[in-house]
């Protein structure tokens, strides 16, 4: 098959950059760590000058990405949070942002800091009230409609289709955090979005070891121009070694993916009727409300995330949490191991999440072991 023909996610992610280094031979690019580049004989730049603008990594990753979200252009940044931030960067003075109520809470308390100065209008709609986003989007009239594909921990589906229809109508763009279903999973482009977005630091990298952004667009618009002068200006790039750490995580994703939905999944439906188990949220049950939507957007699994609600209250949450011996007890979460957090120690003060939740990223273990030890916890905090 010719290079640029188009090939499925899997080949391009199996060979995310290489056959670079046509000296050596060598199928994997070097690490480029010049942070300034030199001009030729006349003065003209070879297409780099200084890191904070462009840089070797960032150009080969960037590349990749793109064309695995089906967009124009891809820009990387030092976190997620630097990479979602520059998005509401452009907004002008009083322009409106409409997110869901439970979502990825620091980015939400940015976005409430932004308000509280004047700097935007924020409305916050119930993802899990059918027609709410709808709503809010058409009262608000805002310039950025923002969802996550699963809102973060209580993994409700937005539809992604009906969000973009939503955000058209009432002249917003439709920006999408899909740091939970990366594009092996879902790809919003596809579905009418206008800019996806990723913290880099999970699935992407996928090895606890990175923290990383990533914005991809539809279209290289004015919108575009100001996002990348904010990387620019406010200098939140990623860093040489971290991107070509996440170009060789990335290499992996289709196979760490297609395990952590499929250890999830066995995990879910394992553990469901457990007596110490109030509630499973995780959209691959049938009995998840949103499970037609996710099964219709998301045709490849539907990925490692899922919440808790043990019986027994806060109290009985932290004994979950404290009881197992695989599941790591820490934040984060699309690494290749599983963790186990109780999401309100680390929510502010008003989060709406519920203190008996605990939120698992499920890795790539074999599922006997990960249901054995939840299987153990749950035993043992009842
Ligand atoms: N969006 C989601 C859904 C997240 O889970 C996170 C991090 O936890 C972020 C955004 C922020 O990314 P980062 O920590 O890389 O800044």
């Amino acid at each position: 098959m010719a290079r640029n023909a188009r090939q499925a996610p899997e080949t391009l992610l199996a060979q995310a950059g290489h056959f670079l280094d046509r000296e050596t031979g060598a199928v994997v690019p070097p690490i480029q760590a010049a942070t300034t580049f030199a001009r030729d004989g006349d003065y003209q730049t070879r297409g780099y000058t200084y890191a904070r603008t462009d840089q070797p990594g960032y150009t080969v990753l960037e590349g990749v990405l793109a064309e695995l979200e089906g967009a124009e252009a891809a820009l990387v940044f030092a976190s997620g949070l630097a990479a979602a931030t520059a998005v509401f960067d452009g907004l002008q003075p009083g322009q409106g942002v409409v997110a869901p109520q439970v979502m990825y809470h620091g980015l939400q308390v940015w976005l409430k800091r932004a308000a509280a100065k004047g700097l935007i209008r924020l409305t916050l709609f119930d993802a899990a009230k059918p027609g709410a986003m709808e709503a809010a989007v058409a009262e608000a009239k805002p310039a950025i409609l923002w969802v996550e594909t699963l809102t973060n921990p209580t993994w409700d589906v937005i539809d992604i289709a009906a969000a973009a229809r939503a955000a058209h109508e009432a002249g917003a763009i439709l920006a999408v955090d899909a740091t939970v279903t990366p594009p092996v999973g879902l790809r919003p482009l596809d579905l009418g979005a206008d800019l996806v977005f990723h913290s880099a630091t999970k699935y992407l990298n996928g090895h606890s070891d990175v923290l990383g952004g990533v914005l991809a667009t539809r279209r290289k618009d004015a919108m575009w121009d100001e996002i990348g002068q904010t990387r620019l200006l406010v200098g939140g790039v990623m860093g040489a070694f971290e991107a070509w750490l996440t170009l060789r995580g990335m290499r992996t994703l289709a196979l760490r993916w297609e395990r952590a939905s499929a250890n999830a999944l066995a995990l879910a439906q394992a553990l469901q009727d457990h007596p110490a188990m109030a509630q499973v949220l995780y959209p691959g049950l049938h009995s998840h409300p949103g499970h037609a939507i996710a099964q219709a957007q998301m045709p490849n699994g539907f990925g490692g995330m899922m919440s808790i609600l043990v019986k027994g209250g806060e109290a009985g949450a932290r004994r979950v949490a404290t009881g197992t011996q695989l599941f790591l007890p820490a934040t984060s979460l699309g690494g290749v191991e599983s963790l186990i957090e109780h999401r309100i120690v680390v929510e502010p003060p008003d989060s709406q999440v519920p203190p008996d939740l605990l939120r698992l990223s499920i890795g790539i273990e074999a599922a006997e072991d990960l249901i054995a030890d939840m299987r153990q916890a749950l035993d043992a905090a009842t």
